[in-house]
């Protein structure tokens, strides 16, 4: 499990006998919340007295690759001239946990000692001045570091914070490139690895060919065995099933080879390969493997992270399309689906393995699997490259279940109403410039994509109630 630096400040001013009481103290704080925290551990760190102290723990903390962050506050007052060194060099996300040891004033007993020892109140003003002074991004947190609302704010932030790790080495294949003429999909990648880390790189479909290529019988077996237990086959055609079987095996090669994390493709690059991948990339977003069509890389990436984000919550997170509307009055609805490309992670019910025709592409009638969406609540989250910079826009959603069967819809689809009503959520969302694909999850919410935008300093529009 990846880990939190619990740091604790002070200085050498006030004695032996403070100190050891303040590393009690830490312990025992760290102890609670690694007990309390679900998506990393929380390693206390020995107390920084000290400028040299602050800065080789904090450059240990940035070059520690099991590290995703660290919690620092301050225990008693610690002259923050101590901190500046060891802040220019951190690189990972700071949580600034403004708490004390204990809950309520002892009023019968506070004397001058007991203050000199509890000044959290004094510290972390301190500290919270150097930090704004240096312009740096991070979460400020206050409130008794038991209380339920504190504790799920620093569970929110490991989420975060490990996100932002695995953005940091996440690899992102395009097979082919952007769809031709698209604007919104495109972008900076060079950009995209300086600031978020994305190693985004080309790949011939060739290659994915070749890897088809040499999958065999056994292998395909395997694979439709999976189909047939997770999925109910609604098809006779069996040879676009094993040939979606057949890519897919290719993906997961591929995946675990180059060390894929997300990757894309595009109908207008399909070369070598008989059908779009359909089943094949809807099995494999599942599992967490980011995917963008049509060469998005963005959201592609943005989706990997997002589930990383969203690891050990209830709720689904995967890619989809705004695709069309209907606009009764009063009751506007979305559809949002692909021409195949659907995670199941948003099926309401066991997803049926289909083959149809599709108009797009020019190729045989691939193998989908088909179903209805879930209903609750959600965001969507969309990135989009502003040239200057890039911008997330997240948006207040609640999935609904479709209110009427749809008989002849070939693809899987998820039915929403975008908050706070369909004209003000639409226009603000065409105003900030949201692309038409997005990031959809009921796993996360708003203060989630909020805290990530803060710590990796990006553009965030929200839009909701
Ligand atoms: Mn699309």
């Amino acid at each position: 499990m990846k880990t939190l630096y619990f740091i604790t400040g002070s200085q050498d001013l006030y004695g032996e006998d403070t100190l050891r009481q303040v590393a009690v103290d830490s312990k025992e704080m760290a102890g609670f919340l690694n007990e309390n925290l679900k998506g990393a551990s929380v390693l206390w760190q020995p107390t920084v007295r000290s400028g040299e102290e602050a800065e080789d723990l904090l450059v240990r903390a940035s070059s520690d690759k099991n590290c995703i962050g660290v919690i620092v506050w301050m225990h008693t007052f610690s002259p923050a001239k101590m901190w500046i060194k060891g802040l220019q060099k951190l690189c990972k996300p700071l949580l600034h946990l403004h708490t004390q040891f204990n809950r309520a004033l002892p009023y019968k007993t506070i004397d001058m000692d007991f203050m000199n020892l509890n000044q959290s109140a004094h510290g972390d003003r301190e500290f919270g001045f150097i930090c704004t002074r240096l312009g740096l991004p991070r979460e400020v947190v206050a409130g008794y570091y038991k209380n339920e609302s504190v504790k799920k704010r620093i569970n929110r932030f490991a989420d975060v914070a490990r996100a932002i790790d695995y953005s940091h080495n996440l690899r992102v294949a395009m097979f082919g490139n952007n769809m031709r003429d698209v604007a919104v999909t495109d972008g900076d990648r060079v950009e995209s690895e300086i600031r978020y880390g994305w190693n985004v790189n080309y790949y011939g479909i060739g290659e994915l060919v070749e890897l088809a290529n040499g999958v065999t019988e056994e292998e395909i077996s395997a694979k439709l065995s999976e189909y047939h237990e997770k999925y109910e086959m609604n098809t006779d055609c069996s040879e676009s099933v094993e040939e979606q079987a057949k890519y897919e095996v290719a993906l997961d090669k591929f995946i675990a080879a180059e060390r894929i994390g997300a990757f894309t493709d595009t109908f207008q690059d399909l070369y070598g390969l008989k059908q779009l991948p359909g089943i094949a990339v809807q099995n494999i977003m599942a599992k967490g493997i980011g995917f963008g069509p049509e060469g998005d890389y963005k959201t592609s990436a943005l989706m990997a992270v997002l589930c990383k984000m969203a690891e050990g919550r209830n709720g689904a997170t995967a890619f989809l399309e705004d695709y069309t509307y209907d606009l009764t009055e009063g009751e506007e609805l979305e559809l949002a689906s692909h021409m195949l490309e659907v995670s199941p992670v948003f099926a309401a019910d066991k997803p049926k393995i289909e083959v149809h025709h599709l108009g797009i592409g020019g190729k045989e009638p691939p193998a989908r699997l088909v179903f209805d969406g879930i209903a609750g609540k959600g965001i969507a989250v969309s990135m989009v490259d502003m040239g200057t910079h890039f911008r997330l826009i997240c948006a207040d959603i609640e999935l609904i279940k479709q209110p009427k069967e749809m008989p002849k819809l070939p693809v899987a689809r998820v039915m929403w109403k975008i908050l706070p009503d369909f004209a003000s959520g639409t226009e603000q969302w065409i105003y900030a410039g949201g692309a038409h694909h997005a990031v959809i999850s009921t796993a996360l919410d708003v203060e989630d994509i909020r805290l990530y935008a803060k710590l990796t300093d990006t553009e965030l529009v929200c839009i909701g109630f």
